[in-house]
């Protein structure tokens, strides 16, 4: 059983790999992305209070993708593990995390951190924005801004998850393909079984 933090700046590929890694390690792939962009989509309560706050490149508040992350696990308690795609993003999400998976008897493997540098990042998010209809990544000011919110809020995580053991760099920069094999190299060698402590 493992369970995968898939972690990155804004256009590090963290969607595009989550894919592959998906289906390739049988993991449910939970991007809250995906899901808070469903929910503006469905036109819920969670998707209004969640639409200007994603317009303007902030982040939604912990306790929001906190709750939409519990209920994915409640959801799917056979999963053969999860695949957590732009998510945990800020310190209490990260603690959050670890709490719900010790209530399932599960653990996070690994953190497998994309390495991209900040010009290949806006160049990336800037032509997603002409082909993805994200008004997120359409206007540089919100990249920049989005940015500037991943060095604040959620660079932090690489000292939280160095701290306990579970940091893995994977340079972000080449075809999907060598950056895939990268991650699977990776993921190959983590012990299956990782014991809590
Ligand atoms: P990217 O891949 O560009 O980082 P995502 O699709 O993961 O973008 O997220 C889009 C937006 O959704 C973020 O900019 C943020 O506003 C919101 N969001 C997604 N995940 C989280 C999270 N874990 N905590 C707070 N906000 C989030």
């Amino acid at each position: 059983m493992i369970n995968l933090v898939l972690f990155g700046p804004p256009g590090a590929g963290k969607g595009t790999q989550a894919l592959y890694l998906a289906k390739a390690y049988h993991l449910v792939h939970l991007s809250t992305g995906d899901i808070l962009r469903e929910e503006i989509a469905n036109d819920t309560k969670i998707g209004h209070m969640a639409k200007d706050i994603i317009c303007r490149g902030e982040l939604v508040p912990d306790s929001m993708v906190i709750d939409l992350i519990q209920e994915k696990l409640d959801n799917n308690p056979d999963a053969n593990g999860f695949l957590f795609d732009g998510f945990p993003r800020t310190v209490p999400q990260a603690e959050a995390l670890d709490t719900l998976l010790i209530h399932y008897g599960r653990n996070v493997s690994a953190m497998l951190s994309l390495e991209v540098s900040k010009e290949e990042l806006i160049s990336r998010l800037l032509n997603r924005g002409t082909s993805s209809g994200r008004s997120d990544d359409a206007d540089r000011t919100i990249i920049e801004n989005r940015i500037q919110v991943y060095n604040e809020k959620t660079a932090p995580l690489i000292k939280y998850y160095k701290d306990a053991g579970k940091y893995e760099s994977i340079n972000g920069i080449g075809t999907v393909e060598r950056i895939t094999e990268r991650l699977k190299k990776c993921i190959d060698i983590l012990p299956r079984h990782r014991k809590r402590h």
